[in-house]
């Protein structure tokens, strides 16, 4: 039985992060080099929640590249400084059921399905360079280190490297070009979404950015309003019915927290009002989700009743 009450939370975490330590399923990403360079075993969780509390236990500070985390926050952005409406001409909000990185696009309106997929966020990057040029990194990164309450580092070599490989999206991103979804600065569209992708956090990181969602876009922690409500709203939406790529409709099914994940093996999840989840474990599934991370959100939604549509 846990110690006492207050430590009820640490105690579930400390024994979800044990049994997760027992899945060894899944390898690392090595689309490039450098993402298969870290510690399998790595595994950490956190929980902040929308009173400011933070636990976390394992590896919940070591640093890996946010990856398609990103995403999420970067839609959430592209909402505030456009309108829902002109961000929806341009990337819609429909499931794809695909691969993270297919080369399609709704055959109607020529846009990516949704925000969550590497089209649709590409098309994120897209709005956000048109608004501040060369600013657009400078302004997600001020952002995304707000949402976390301290300054996010870099991975220099991981953006290197995704830029020197990264045929496949700028190959996506001529196409949005040719569909009139982005505009010509396409390398500079591309870099700005490699560099998002390569932006370091920690378990913990993740869980304050999640946080920072569920309280309404204010970091519970600094109290500093960082993204806007509206924006908060459309983003947890897209991000319960897509962001687990092409799991996202069994991940509603069984766990039922909008969350995002990377292929550097992070994980996201919001619970709208009362707090964000963020879990580091990089050996991932063949869907590119995180083994580990997965089955750790999993039971703390069991262990606490996350799920939308929890009846007990
Ligand atoms: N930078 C990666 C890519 O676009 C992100 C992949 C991911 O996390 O899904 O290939």
């Amino acid at each position: 039985a846990p110690p006492d009450h207050r430590d009820e939370l640490q105690f579930i975490l400390d024994d979800v992060y044990r049994r997760g330590l027992d899945q060894r399923d899944g390898a690392l990403a090595d689309y490039i080099p450098e993402l298969a360079r870290v510690e399998p075993e790595s595994f950490g969780i956190a929980i902040a929640t929308a009173k400011g509390k933070v636990y976390a236990v394992g590896d919940a500070e070591v640093a890996f590249t946010i990856q398609s985390v990103s995403k999420a926050f970067g839609y959430c952005l592209a909402i505030e400084q456009i309108g829902r409406a002109q961000v929806l001409q341009r990337v819609g909000v429909e499931p794809s059921g695909d691969a993270f990185n297919a080369i399609e696009f709704d055959p109607h309106t020529r846009r990516p399905y949704n925000p969550m997929v590497n089209a649709g966020a590409i098309t994120v990057a897209g709005i956000l360079h048109d608004r501040f040029g060369d600013g657009a990194f400078d302004f997600m990164m001020d952002r995304f280190s707000r949402a976390a309450g301290r300054p996010l580092g870099f991975d220099e070599k991981v953006y290197r490297s995704e830029s020197e490989t990264g045929h496949r999206n700028r190959a996506i991103a001529h196409l949005l070009l040719a569909g009139g979804i982005i505009s010509e600065a396409v390398e500079a569209i591309v870099d700005l979404y490699f560099r998002q992708c390569s932006i370091l956090v920690t378990a913990v990181d993740l869980a304050r950015m999640g946080a920072t969602l569920a309280n309404m876009g204010e970091n519970p922690m600094t109290g500093d309003q960082v993204f806007e409500l509206q924006a908060v709203r459309d983003t947890q939406a897209v991000m319960f019915s897509c962001g687990m790529y092409d799991y996202s409709g069994n991940w509603i099914y069984d766990i039922g927290i909008p969350a995002k994940s990377g292929v550097g093996g992070g994980i996201v999840g919001v619970v709208n009002r009362q707090l964000g989840i963020g879990t580091y474990s990089p050996r991932l599934d063949r869907k590119g989700n995180s083994v580990r991370g997965v089955a750790a959100v999993a039971a703390l939604s069991d262990e606490l009743g996350l799920h939308a549509f929890d009846c007990t």
